[in-house]
């Protein structure tokens, strides 16, 4: 059988526990009114899900627990288990028995379902039901008193009973599932398009604000490309330009000095010769006063010898011997005095010339000596000029080597709280400098900065333009160090020890930690002889350094010697460079002595030339007249000796004689100052001449240097402009492009590019043209086209599953449609015989109300009982509402097959005959169908195989016996 059995317990009337076993086709249920049949029904009902309260005939659930009776206690649970047969799998389980449950507690008022045991839900149990005509809407269980509802029933509800025959609840279910799915899809979708909606707005104002950012960027980094070249290309142009200017102001500084030199000099010559010239004058008028005298004298002199000549004549020719001879003797001696005067002049003459000749000889060697060590100082002024230069220039670039330091230097404006390399923070004492450098050794080039954000700040900067690397001190970190009491006293009493570093630097208060921190702990020393002395007595816990730059560590390890090119920190650089310009200016100023002393020789030797030249020509005059006086002289001897003289009158005369050595003193004197009149007129001449040129030269000079001037300055001028454009493109490659120019020309510079200012002024212009940018546009576009295609699939994807709805309900609908006009064919089919054959006659259709609607059309029933014509289906008898539902039962149980019928008292309405023919009915349908038949009446029973008869022995509990018909029919008959 398919339901096997049913066990009650606290079930209604059931408070025993009572277990009926169904072994028959056709089961009877027995009993006296009130006895609890219908509770059986009802449990059934409950078992399968019932949750109307109205329908099992209470006011609350809890109802159907049994609730006491006059000598019982009420129970607090009620549980029925109904056992089916699923052998045919007319339930919806792979069990081949299924055992269904269900409990109900008092206090907690809720219900429990098992299925097999297993607790469910409640749907789970409406599944297992649903389309096995035991459902909910289904005709196979009929309570007592509801036959009529079927007649009375609105078409559209009467539509459940057939929809429950054509098996079409499980896909309406579903159908249902899938409309709300559907709805919630659609609400969804429409929150999704929302959310697409907005966002694709922003996506399409994003797309248009990255573009711009991009079309930004793009002029951008081709005007940074442009710019970049553009400066780098002015700042090496005015850097060329300047070098070149620069040296060309090198230059004319040294011509414009040279220039200076010489005027000076010349001014100076000039204003000696014109005093020698002044000089000279007075000298010439002097001697021309003197010659006037001379000639006078001479004069004089002559006409008294033409006296004493006169009177020696007459005597010669008329005087005796002796007169004649005496007359004789005074013109040999005359002859005499004038030839030994001529001869003696000659002489001295001679003697003149060869000691002029000497002299000469030795200012030739003089002055060739001079040449050469005015030479040898030319070529130490040009040395010592250019190794001035080279360490003016090393202490212009002091950071050459050091690529870090030197960008942090250039750059210095644009960066913040950077100060200057230690070794430029300090002043440091004269003589010290080595010490100092030594002492310092690795921190020279240690880059002083405020504090460690500006250190951060500057490295970032060197990392950014790979611009090399630079070590940094921040003033902050600095701590001081000192020699301890102990040490120092030790020192202070060592021989040579100087003081300690720290003292000998110096700068303002700020640097007084720094300089203590590097220089605090170091002791100076005179030599390394008496460092090392000290360096054991304070046990090498001091690092000492020497005035040669030696050193002494901490700990003992020495190093010293001197470098080919000493040691050269900007301190020792300064050094040199003051030494050299010392020895430079020592060096001009003795070119400049050598040099007016040269010329004063030359001077000197071109006069000793003059006065040799006019000696020469003096003698080269005398030797004709020497020469007359002699043979004058000879010849008169040989006349005086042919006069036989006598030797008492030789020494007469004598007066005769002075006028002639007077006059020879005279002609003497006379020729002397002739000549050197003669001379100086000459030397006038030559140094009026040089005069002249020499103004000339001055003035030539004078023009050349304002020209020179002029030319430096505007030199300088230049310099200066082409610096401010310098510094303003350096200035603009730090503080715009954060770049120095040595990064930007080897990364940036492009030296074929098309650089034109035009061309940074056409992209400044579009730039500014742009407006606001947002830079972020390009990352936020892409992240919301992101998103935007991200919901963009979700809400296609809720279309795809919505369209999928769409065709499954369509499907669903199909089936449904097919199966219920299929199932209501087959019992409309049915209908008429066996209406016909329940009624003895008439006829029965049923009726769809819309036939364009199958799926929601209520379904109407049109019947005609033999020989009568009620149009209204409410209008008939209440046996006749029961047969017409009766008659549709019966033909959905030829159209399909249905498990389990239970009737409650359904033919209590019927006349015996119609019992009778119901009773048939069932027995017929009977091999398919078990039915379970709640009956007072004879006619029923007598067709059930087994009847059981519902008592209550205890006032108000039920108990289950089986019973014959006989005496079911009698226990009936005793109760009517
Ligand atoms: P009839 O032949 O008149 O239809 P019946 O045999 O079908 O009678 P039922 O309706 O099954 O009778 O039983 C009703 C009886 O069950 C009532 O007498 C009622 O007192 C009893 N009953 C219903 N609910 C409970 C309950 N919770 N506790 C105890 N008794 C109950
Ligand atoms: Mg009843």
């Amino acid at each position: 059988m398919f339901l096997k059995k049913i066990e009650m317990q606290g079930f209604k009337s059931f408070a025993d526990k009572v277990i009926i076993h169904f072994d028959d086709p056709v089961t009877g249920v027995v009993g006296p009114n009130g006895c609890g049949k219908s509770n059986i029904s009802d449990a059934i009902r409950w078992v399968l899900g019932e949750q109307s309260v109205k329908s099992m005939r209470g006011s609350s659930m809890t109802d159907v627990i049994f609730n006491g009776s006059e000598n019982r206690r009420k129970v607090n649970l009620a549980e029925v288990t109904l056992v089916f047969d699923n052998e045919e799998r007319a339930l919806n389980s792979d069990y081949e028995e299924v055992e269904v449950t269900r409990r109900l507690y008092r206090d907690t008022r809720e219900s429990e379902y098992l299925i097999n045991k297993t607790p469910c839900r409640l749907r789970d149990i409406h599944d297992l039901v649903m389309d096995t005509g035991l459902g909910r809407d289904s005709l196979s269980i009929i309570s007592q008193g509801t036959i009529s509802h079927f007649a009375e029933a609105k078409p559209i509800d009467r539509r459940l009973i057939f929809e429950e025959a054509a098996g079409v609840s499980k896909y309406k279910k579903r159908k249902i599932e899938s409309i709300n799915k559907l709805e919630r899809t659609r609400e969804n979708m429409e929150r999704m398009q929302d959310i697409v909606d907005e966002i694709e707005r922003q996506v399409n104002s994003l797309k248009r604000a990255a573009k711009k950012a991009l079309l930004y960027k793009d002029k951008k980094s081709m005007l940074e490309a442009v710019e970049v070249s553009v400066l780098v290309r002015d700042i090496k142009d005015l850097t060329e330009a300047n070098e070149e200017t620069q040296s060309q102001l090198f230059k004319m500084d040294a011509e414009i000095a040279s220039l200076e030199t010489s005027e000076g000099v010349y001014d100076n010559e000039l204003e000696s010769m014109k005093k020698e010239l002044n000089d000279m004058d007075h000298a010439v008028s002097k001697a021309q006063e003197t010659m006037m005298s001379f000639i006078r004298e001479i004069g004089v002199l002559e006409s008294r010898k033409i006296e004493i000549e006169e009177r020696r004549k007459y005597t010669l020719e008329v005087g005796d011997k002796k007169a004649k001879q005496q007359e004789m003797l005074a013109l040999l001696n005359d002859a005499r005095l004038e030839y030994e005067d001529r001869k003696s002049r000659h002489e001295s003459l001679n003697a003149e010339v060869e000691l002029l000749v000497e002299e000469s000889y030795e200012r030739n060697r003089k002055m060739a000596d001079q040449a050469q060590s005015i030479a040898n100082l030319r070529g130490k002024i040009q040395q010592l000029s250019s190794r001035l230069d080279i360490v003016s220039s090393r202490l212009e670039r002091p950071y050459e080597s050091n690529h870090g330091v030197q960008a942090i230097m250039d750059n210095k404006q644009s960066l913040f709280g950077v100060h200057d390399t230690v070794s430029n923070v300090f002043e440091v004492s004269e003589g010290y400098e080595t010490a100092i450098t030594t002492a310092l050794a690795g921190a020279l080039m240690h880059l002083v900065v405020d504090d460690d954000k500006a250190a951060v700040n500057a490295i970032n900067f060197l990392k950014n333009n790979r611009a090399g690397r630079a070590t940094f001190i921040p003033l902050t970190v600095s701590k001081p160090r000192y020699v301890n009491q102990d040490a120092l006293l030790v020192a202070n009493h060592a021989k040579g020890y100087l003081g300690v570093a720290s003292e000998f630097a110096s700068n303002g208060e700020v640097y007084n930690d720094l300089r203590d921190s590097l220089l605090g702990n170091v002791m100076v020393v005179d030599t390394i002889e008496n460092a090392n002395v000290l360096a054991k007595r304070v046990q090498h816990n001091y690092k000492i350094v020497t005035l040669d730059g030696d050193v002494i560590h901490r700990g003992g390890i020495m190093s010293g010697g001197r470098n080919r090119q000493n040691n050269t920190s900007s301190l020792t650089l300064k050094r040199d460079k003051e030494q050299l310009e010392n020895e430079l200016r020592i060096a001009k100023d003795s070119l400049i002595l050598e040099e007016n002393q040269n010329h004063s020789l030359s001077t000197e030797h071109k006069d000793a030339g003059d006065i040799l030249m006019q000696r020469r020509i003096a003698l080269a005059q005398l030797e004709p007249l020497l020469e007359v006086k002699r043979s004058k002289y000879e010849r008169l001897k040989q006349e005086y000796e042919d006069l036989n003289p006598d030797q008492e009158i030789e020494d007469a005369e004598k007066t005769e004689d002075d006028v002639v050595v007077q006059l020879n003193s005279l002609y003497m004197q006379r020729d002397e100052l002739t000549t050197n009149i003669a001379l100086m007129r000459e030397r006038r001449q030559g140094l009026n001449q040089e005069i002249q040129r020499k103004e000339i030269l001055i003035r030539q000079y004078r023009q050349d240097l304002n020209k020179l001037t002029q030319k430096r300055h505007e030199c300088a001028l230049e310099v200066t402009k082409n610096n401010t454009r310098l510094e303003s493109s350096l200035e603009r490659l730090s503080s715009e492009y954060r770049m120095t120019y040595d990064y930007a020309l080897e990364n940036v510079y492009d030296e074929s590019a098309e650089m034109s200012r035009e061309e940074v002024m056409k992209l400044r212009n579009e730039i500014n043209a742009l407006g606001n940018v947002n830079l972020e546009a390009p990352e936020e576009y892409e992240e919301t086209n992101e998103r935007f295609q991200f919901y963009g699939k979700q809400l296609a994807d809720l279309k795809e599953s919505r369209d999928k709805l769409l065709s499954i309900i369509e499907e669903m609908d199909d089936i449904m449609v097919t199966q219920f006009k299929d199932m209501f064919d087959r019992i409309n089919h049915e209908l008429p015989e066996v209406f016909s054959a329940l009624f003895g006659g008439g006829r029965a259709r049923l009726v769809l109300e819309d036939e364009n609607d199958l799926l929601n059309t209520g379904i109407d029933i049109d019947v005609q009982p033999p020989g009568k014509s009620v149009q209204n289906i409410r209008l008939f008898s209440g046996g006749e509402k029961s047969l017409i539902a009766i008659s549709v039962l019966f033909a959905i149980l030829k159209a399909r097959h249905v498990p389990l019928c239970i009737f409650d008292e359904v033919e209590a309405a019927l006349d015996t005959a119609n019992v009778e023919r119901f009773a048939n009915y069932i027995r017929n349908f009977s091999n398919d169908t078990q039915f379970i038949v709640i009956t007072h009446r004879p006619g029923t029973m007598a067709q059930a195989d087994v009847l059981y008869g519902v008592t209550m022995p205890t006032k108000g509990v039920s108990s289950m016996l089986k019973v014959r018909l006989e005496d079911a029919v009698e226990m009936k008959e005793r109760d009517a």
